[in-house]
């Protein structure tokens, strides 16, 4: 997955080009730039490649998912819906919005349940936040039709699945708005930053002014902009736009190797009758950045991976047992360990996250391995981390 196995020389170049007049911000200095507005430049290619009307860079991708909702109205006491499996980016944008996360189950395609999501609905709910995790999706159909029979909003964090497909449409550009992260890890990589792509004008209008203060952007002269609201700075540097750019020009070439080395090992594991790959949606199409298998139990699993890391198998990941992506082992999030006061009513919300069993995600997740997939392999390297791969999961089981 991660982009930044593969810089080059455009890389260099677009960094150079903002180094050589110097202008590091993103608006205003119109007369030093010789012409390069290289965050500008990102948001067009963004909205090509996603087959978008709008894009708003912005600093992070948890910062694109706060600012999708501050954008569209989710804010103090409204209930946000989101899946037990993800990164903790989801419960932290939400929060900061004064809004509460309202975790529900994952079914087999690692993603909300929308059954799970429907049980979970109340007068508060404003929001559903479907996560695209592990380079694959939910079912897009079903959540749609639930957010609309319900007024809801669906807001889709695309940040692990940048470049996989569904119904044709790219995964991002289906939901009222779609988050992308370019941290260092991700598919394409600023090094730090992050994307908010939508056909709603007005929200379009929002994340621009709500991620640089509030300015309306009206005119050359920032001293005179008006703040037609409250706003943050969340914005991106043209030095990490200048990476995105090069890098996003790269997707189609990232995705091509993600998928000859996931369609290798996925061949070698397939042999296995005892292992079984998540549900890919009908109609959809992964990113390939991740290939996701279940062995038989939670006991085999651990195995599995107690063996990968003996024998030098790496980027393999039980999210079970692991701090980062999975509900289990969030304490922090389940006591509201806070720095500063948080509101009674999210307090309440967190409560209900530690007396909820979620045996179905964990049905899910203690089965589950993600092993990354990685652009730097070569094809012998493959190869034998498949056969390897296969070693281990034969003596686990
Ligand atoms: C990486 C990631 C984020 C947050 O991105 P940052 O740029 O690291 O803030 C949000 N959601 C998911 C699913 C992610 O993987």
């Amino acid at each position: 997955m991660p982009g930044f196995e593969r810089f080059g020389e455009q890389e260099c170049k677009e960094v150079q080009d903002v180094l050589d007049n110097g202008v590091l911000m993103r608006y205003g200095f119109d007369g030093m730039r010789n012409g390069h507005w290289k965050a500008k430049s990102l948001e067009e290619e963004l909205q090509r490649v996603f087959k978008t009307e709008h894009a708003q860079l912005v600093s992070s991708g948890t910062a694109a998912v706060s600012v999708a909702l501050a954008a569209a109205g989710v804010g103090a006491g409204d209930e946000v819906i989101m899946p037990t499996f993800t990164f903790v980016a989801s419960f932290e944008a939400i929060i900061m919005l004064g809004a509460i996360p309202v975790l529900v189950d994952i079914d087999d395609t690692l993603t909300l349940d929308p059954k799970a999501v429907a049980n979970a609905i109340t007068p508060k709910t404003k929001a559903v936040m479907v996560v695209q995790m592990c380079g694959s999706m939910g079912n897009m159909d079903a959540l749609q039709k639930i957010c609309k029979t319900n007024g809801l909003l669906l807001v889709e964090d695309a940040c692990q699945a940048i470049g996989g497909i569904y119904k044709e449409k790219p995964l991002g550009s289906i939901g009222d708005l779609g988050c992308f992260s370019f941290d260092f890890v991700k598919t394409i990589t600023c090094g730090e930053g992050g994307a908010v792509i939508t056909n709603n004008k007005d929200y379009y209008i929002n994340t621009d002014h709500y991620s640089d203060h509030g300015h309306d952007h009206e005119g050359n002269d920032r001293g005179a902009e008006t703040h037609p609201f409250l706003g943050y700075n969340f914005r991106i540097s043209e030095l990490h736009a200048a990476v995105g750019l090069a890098q996003i020009k790269r997707l189609p070439e990232f995705l091509e190797v993600q998928k000859q080395n996931y369609t290798i090992i996925r061949a070698a594991l397939s042999q296995i009758p005892e292992v079984t790959f998540r549900t890919v949606p009908e109609g959809g199409e992964e990113s390939y950045a991740f290939l996701n298998f279940f062995l038989p139990d939670l006991e085999s699993a651990r195995k599995a991976s107690k063996g990968f890391k003996e024998n030098g198998i790496d980027v393999c990941f039980h999210y079970y047992d692991n701090n980062w992506h999975y509900v289990r082992k969030w304490d922090h999030l389940k006591n509201a360990t806070s720095l500063y006061p948080v509101s009674t009513e999210i307090k309440k919300g967190l409560e209900k996250i530690s007396s909820n069993a979620y045996e179905q995600s964990d049905h899910y997740i203690g089965r589950n391995v993600s092993a990354l997939i990685k652009l730097s392999w070569t094809e012998e390297e493959v190869n034998a981390r498949a056969e390897k791969m296969v070693e281990v999961i034969k003596a686990s089981i």
